[in-house]
């Protein structure tokens, strides 16, 4: 099922993060965070990830959908409704170019738990992954994305699959890392 509504990215990203947290059962300290100002310079990320100085992370986001006539598969090969995005890089390297380890938990746990994935490598924009992972002296951290149409503008549509999607896999994800 598709949904439209104002301010998708990233209202569900904290939506996601709810559900996320009332499905974990880890025996680890997880926090979930609704960042301020990633759009806008990354700026909650950096000193949010600063004070919980994390093992791991994953940031939640949108990115853009390619399944539209306005956007060529070279620019976005997303499609909605085959799953949450797993980023490979972000903004062409200036952004996230993901951990290896996390690359192979995302992409372990989406195989083992059948869940729908897609890969991503984005010219363009960047998530709060790009602060995270540099956090003091690192952190290893991965981005999942539900793939949303016309991001930055006043309505987009996403796949309510793709979110649970994205759900699903951040826990057992976490659930994979907590061992
Ligand atoms: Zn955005």
């Amino acid at each position: 099922m598709r949904i439209c509504f104002k301010a998708i990215d990233d209202r569900i990203g904290c939506f996601a993060l709810i559900k996320i947290m009332e499905k974990l059962k880890v025996n680890a300290e997880v926090y979930a965070v609704a960042t301020t100002q990633e759009e806008v310079g990354l700026k909650g990320a950096r000193t949010s990830a600063f004070k919980i100085d994390p093992a791991y992370a994953i940031a939640i986001d949108t990115n853009a959908a390619g399944d539209t006539p306005q956007i060529t598969e070279r620019e976005s090969s997303l499609k909605l409704g085959a799953g949450v995005s797993i980023t490979i890089i972000e903004a062409s390297g200036r952004g996230l170019i993901v951990n290896e380890k996390m690359k192979n938990v995302l992409i372990d746990a989406a195989k083992k738990n059948k869940i729908k994935y897609q890969i991503d490598v984005i010219e363009g924009g960047m998530t709060d992954g790009a602060i995270i992972h540099m956090n003091r002296e690192g952190v290893p951290t991965g981005v999942l994305s539900i793939p949303t149409r016309y991001i930055h503008s006043p309505t987009g549509v996403f796949n309510i699959e793709d979110l649970n999607s994205a759900v699903e896999l951040a826990v057992k994800a976490v659930g994979d890392l907590a061992k």
